[in-house]
């Protein structure tokens, strides 16, 4: 007897981009993590909770998160009852459709965008409508009105890079009746972002990482920010400690550094300007980005044949499985030293 729900069964999973054992040998391009280490009041943060000899570690962290969702409150500009922390985006992510969507009813995605999503949606038995893109990257026939339950809009959007304008996000939050859940794992690298938006609309659902601009992949942070009810939603479904101790120290001190935040953040843009003009110049199409990555096409359009030429000179870049992903690579920011290298490669391998 199959004991197994069908859909379980049958999926194929969510497969994240490789992380090498002798990850220290490697450029490692592929997964859009900080070349920079998180600031330096994070260790501090870790040391200070784990006390003398591990004593706070004995007991439980604070289930709500509660400092750090004031620290994100305070930051964000809401108040702690509109923000539910979260390990890392991905479990928000999780939540969000578990609340909104039951066996057999609706979501929707934008094709191409993170993958994940359609991984919960089938975890959930949840039906998905793919919304594609047009050449100048809108949404292609997406209705007037869409009575799905929810729709994962990610800008800036991944793998591409390129951001949605304000107005535009905001049309469709006037046209979806479900919610409009807005996936701003990128937005700290790009000149705008819409957060705003969830005071004005109430299916609005904004959600960041901590992964990305903050350094703190390793630790497993993320949040999202909506109307209080949804929030309140949110918080009966999470696992009741879903962030450890360590993991709640080091947000409110990564949070509280803004001076060290904005620093990484400005020089990872300032090389991704750098890079993007030098691949230009050596016949590389760049989709212009809002990221800490690029999505690129070589001259002969064969994404394969570069990745695993960069392969071989240990320098991991991210091959998509999507066919329609076939052309490119994305490849993550890294230290201008890396990404130097990575240039001086790619002139070699033509
Ligand atoms: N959303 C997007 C668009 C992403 O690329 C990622 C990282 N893979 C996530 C969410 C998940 O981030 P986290 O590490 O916070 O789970």
């Amino acid at each position: 007897m199959n004991r197994l729900r069908p859909n379980i069964r049958d999926m194929k999973g969510y497969v994240p981009g490789f992380q090498p054992d002798d990850v220290a040998s490697w450029i490692k391009l592929n997964t859009n993590e900080n070349p920079y280490p998180p600031s330096p009041r994070v260790v501090e943060a870790i040391y200070e909770e784990v006390g003398v000899d591990g004593a706070l570690l004995r007991t439980y962290p604070s289930a709500s998160s509660s400092k750090l969702r004031e620290a994100a409150g305070e930051l964000y500009g809401f108040d702690p009852s509109w923000i539910i922390m979260a390990n890392g985006s991905d479990e928000v992510l999780n939540n969000l459709i578990r609340a909104c969507a039951g066996e057999g009813e609706e979501i929707a995605l934008v094709h191409p965008s993170y993958s994940y999503y359609a991984t919960l949606a089938e975890v959930q038995g949840a039906r998905v409508r793919c919304f594609g893109l047009t050449d100048d990257f809108r949404i292609a026939d997406f209705p007037e009105r869409y009575e799905g339950k929810l729709f994962f809009l990610t800008s800036p959007n991944a793998p591409l890079g390129f951001a949605f304008p304000q107005e535009y996000v905001e049309n469709l939050a006037q046209r979806c009746s479900g919610l409009l859940v807005i996936d701003e794992a990128y937005a700290d690298f790009a000149d705008a972002n819409v957060m705003e938006l969830v005071k004005k609309y109430d299916n609005v659902v904004v959600t960041r990482t901590f992964s990305k601009s903050y350094a703190l992949a390793g630790m497993r942070l993320g949040l999202a920010i909506a109307r209080p009810e949804i929030i309140a939603a949110l918080d009966k479904i999470r696992d009741h400690y879903n962030l450890d101790r360590l993991a709640q120290a080091a947000c409110v001190a990564a949070l509280q550094d803004q001076p060290y935040f904005r620093n990484s953040c400005t020089r990872i843009r300032e090389t991704r300007e750098w890079f993007t003009q030098e691949l230009i110049v050596i016949g590389y199409q760049v989709i212009p980005s809002q990221t800490n990555f690029v999505f690129v096409s070589p001259p002969d359009r064969n994404g394969k044949r570069v990745y695993e030429a960069l392969y071989g000179r240990k320098i991991l870049v991210r091959l998509l499985s999507d066919p329609l992903l076939a052309h490119g690579l994305r490849i993550s920011i890294g230290t201008r030293e890396e990404m130097e290298l990575t240039l001086a490669a790619l002139k070699e391998i033509g």
